[in-house]
C-alpha cells in the first residue's frame, strides 16, 4: 500500500452523496441532507441524502418493476454472470479509492480495510457470479406415472439493511447471492457508513447492472429502514445489526406481508483457553487480534476470554503485552493496527462499560481515551481481568476494544460459562486435546467454533448465529437459500 497515494485520496474534497434509485443519482425528495462526520478527526467531510419514506417507496417500486419485467431475473445466467464479473472487476480497479472513502467515514484501519472491504466485496460478488450457472433444479424420484420437477426461482425484491462496520464486505454478503440468484434489491446503509456503498451502486451501473436492480437509499433507520421493513412489496428482508433493530424488523414483517426475515445480530463470543493450548504465546497474540482489530467493532469479536484458572494470571500478562503493543491512531496511516472508534457515541458507550467495571472493583487494564491533536475518536485496548458472570460486561456486547476475562476450573464449567449469554455467534477453543476439541464443538451453542485460531475464515464457509445472534447464513453456497424459492411442478405423464 502506498502512503502517498492514500494521503492524496484522503485530501480529495467530497461532493454531496445522493441516493442511487432506478439507475439515477437522486437527492432526497425533500432535499434534506445528513452531515457525514469523520471519526478520524471529528470534522464534517460531506453530506448525504437524508432519505424519506417517499424515497424508500420509490426505490422499492423501481426494484419491483425491474424484477417483474424480467430484465434481470429472466436474463440468461451466463449474461448475468458476465455483468456481475464486470462489476467485481470495477470494484477491484477502484479498490484503494473505495477503501479510503470508507475509512474516512468509519475509521477502520486502512491496513485491514483494503482487503476486508473492497477486495472482499469484489471476491464475494465474483464467487456468487461464478456459481450462477452451476445451480440445478431437481427431478424427484417419484412414481413413474408422474414427474416431479423442483425449480429454483429468484425470491423477488430483497430489502437489505446493513451496519457501519465493514459496510462493503457485509453488504456484498447480501448483494452477491441475491443479485446472482436474479433478485433485485433496495439497500439501506448505516448512517455512519454509507458513502462506499453509494459508490458501489454507481459502479454497478457502469458494469451494466440494469436500472432498478440495485438501489441504495441513504438515511435514518427509523425512516428508510422502517419503510423497507413495512413494505408490502419487499419479499425478503436481510439484516445485519443489533438485536434491538432485528426485533423491530420481525414485528414489521409480521404486521405487513410476513416477508421472510434473515437476521445477523450481535455476539458475546467466548474464546476458551485451556492450559494445554499448543502455544500460549500464539493463543494470546491471536486472541488479542480477535478482539482489538477494527477497535473491537467486529460481530464475531472474541470479546470474552474464558481461561483455565491455573494459567489465568500468566495469560492476562501475555494479553496485556500484546494489547500494549497495538499501534492505535490515524486509520489512514498504513502502520496503524487499530483505527478510530466509529462515532463519539460509540466511544462514550465503550468508556461507560469500563467505568462500570471499575465501580464493581474489577481490574481494568488500559482502555483510556486517546486524545489526538487532529481530534477524532480513539481509545486504547482494554482488558478487564476478573469479569464475573453477572457483570453487564460478561453478558452484553460492547462492540468496542474491550475484553472481558473470566477464569474457570473445569471443562464442564467452561461450557456452562460459554453458553451463559443470550448470544450464539462465534466461539473458540485452544487445546492440544483432540477429543476435548471435538466435545467442545458439540457442546458450545454458536454458529462458528474455531479451534486453536480465531477469525480469518473464508467465503466458502457459512456465517450465521443461533439463539439471539440471528438466523440464516451469509457466505458460502448456503447463502443462496435465502434468495431462491423452491417451486414444484407435479406432472401426470
Ligand atoms: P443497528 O441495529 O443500530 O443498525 C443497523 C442498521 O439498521 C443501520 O442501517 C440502521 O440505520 C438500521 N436501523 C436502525 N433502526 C432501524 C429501524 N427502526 N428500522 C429499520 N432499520 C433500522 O446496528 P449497528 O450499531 O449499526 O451495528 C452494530 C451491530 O451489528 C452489532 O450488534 C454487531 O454485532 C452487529 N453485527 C453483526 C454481524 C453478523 O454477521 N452477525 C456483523 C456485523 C455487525
Amino acid at each position: 500500500m502506498n502512503q502517498d497515494r492514500i494521503d492524496a485520496l484522503r485530501a480529495v474534497p467530497l461532493a454531496p452523496f445522493q441516493h442511487v434509485i432506478n439507475g439515477c443519482r437522486v437527492s432526497a425528495s425533500d432535499a434534506g441532507v445528513l452531515p457525514v462526520v469523520s471519526p478520524v478527526n471529528g470534522t464534517t467531510i460531506t453530506t448525504m441524502a437524508r432519505g424519506t419514506r417517499k424515497d424508500a417507496i420509490s426505490a422499492i417500486a423501481a426494484a419491483r418493476e425491474a424484477f417483474d419485467n424480467g430484465c434481470w431475473s429472466e436474463m440468461a445466467p451466463l449474461a448475468r454472470k458476465k455483468v456481475l464479473l464486470k462489476w467485481a472487476e470495477l470494484i477491484e480497479a477502484n479498490a484503494l479509492e473505495l477503501a479510503v472513502l470508507g475509512v474516512r467515514e468509519n475509521g477502520t484501519e486502512i491496513s485491514m480495510a483494503l482487503k476486508a472491504e473492497p477486495m472482499s466485496a469484489a471476491a464475494t460478488i465474483r464467487f456468487y457470479a461464478e456459481a450462477i450457472d452451476k445451480l440445478f433444479g431437481e427431478v424427484a424420484p417419484t412414481d413413474p406415472a408422474f414427474l416431479g420437477l423442483v425449480h429454483r426461482e429468484p425470491a423477488g425484491v430483497v430489502g437489505a439493511i446493513v451496519p457501519w462496520n465493514f459496510p462493503l464486505m457485509i453488504g456484498a454478503w447480501k448483494i452477491g447471492p441475491a443479485l446472482a440468484a436474479g433478485c433485485t434489491m433496495v439497500l439501506k446503509p448505516a448512517e455512519t457508513a454509507s458513502l462506499s456503498l453509494v459508490r458501489l451502486a454507481e459502479l454497478a451501473l457502469d458494469a451494466g447492472v440494469p436500472p432498478g436492480v440495485f438501489n441504495v437509499v441513504t438515511g435514518e433507520g427509523h425512516v428508510v429502514g422502517a419503510q423497507i421493513a413495512e413494505s408490502m412489496d419487499v419479499d425478503v428482508l436481510v439484516f445485519t445489526g443489533s438485536g434491538a433493530t432485528g426485533r423491530r424488523l420481525l414485528e414489521a414483517a409480521a404486521q405487513s406481508n410476513m416477508k421472510r426475515v434473515y437476521l445477523e445480530l450481535g455476539g458475546k463470543s467466548p474464546n476458551i483457553v485451556f492450559a494445554d493450548a499448543p502455544d500460549l504465546d500464539e493463543a494470546a497474540k491471536v486472541s488479542a487480534h480477535g478482539i482489538f482489530r477494527n477497535s473491537g467493532q467486529v460481530c464475531i469479536a472474541g470479546s470474552r476470554i474464558l481461561v483455565e484458572r491455573r494459567i489465568h494470571e500468566l495469560f492476562v500478562e501475555k494479553l496485556t503485552a500484546h494489547a500494549a503493543s497495538i499501534k492505535v491512531g490515524d486509520p489512514l496511516d498504513v502502520t496503524t493496527q487499530s483505527g478510530a472508534v466509529n462515532s463519539e457515541r460509540q466511544l462514550r458507550q465503550n468508556l461507560q462499560f469500563l467505568e462500570e467495571a471499575r465501580s464493581l472493583g474489577r481490574k481494568v487494564i488500559g482502555g483510556q481515551q486517546i486524545l489526538q491533536e487532529s481530534g477524532g475518536f480513539y481509545m486504547a485496548p482494554a482488558i478487564v481481568a476478573d469479569t464475573a458472570r453477572d457483570d453487564r460486561l460478561f453478558q452484553e456486547e460492547v462492540f468496542g476494544p474491550v475484553l472481558a476475562v473470566t477464569p474457570f476450573d473445569s471443562e464442564e464449567e467452561a461450557v456452562k460459562l460459554a453458553n451463559d449469554t443470550r448470544y450464539g455467534l462465534a466461539a473458540a477453543v485452544w487445546t492440544s486435546n483432540l477429543s476435548r476439541a471435538h466435545r467442545m464443538v458439540r457442546k458450545i451453542r454458536a454458529g462458528l467454533v474455531h479451534i486453536n485460531t480465531y477469525g480469518g475464515s473464508d467465503l466458502t464457509i457459512p456465517l450465521g448465529g443461533v439463539k439471539q445472534s440471528g438466523n440464516g447464513h451469509d457466505k458460502s453456497l448456503h447463502a443462496f437459500d435465502k434468495f431462491l424459492d423452491l417451486k414444484t411442478a407435479w406432472i401426470k405423464l
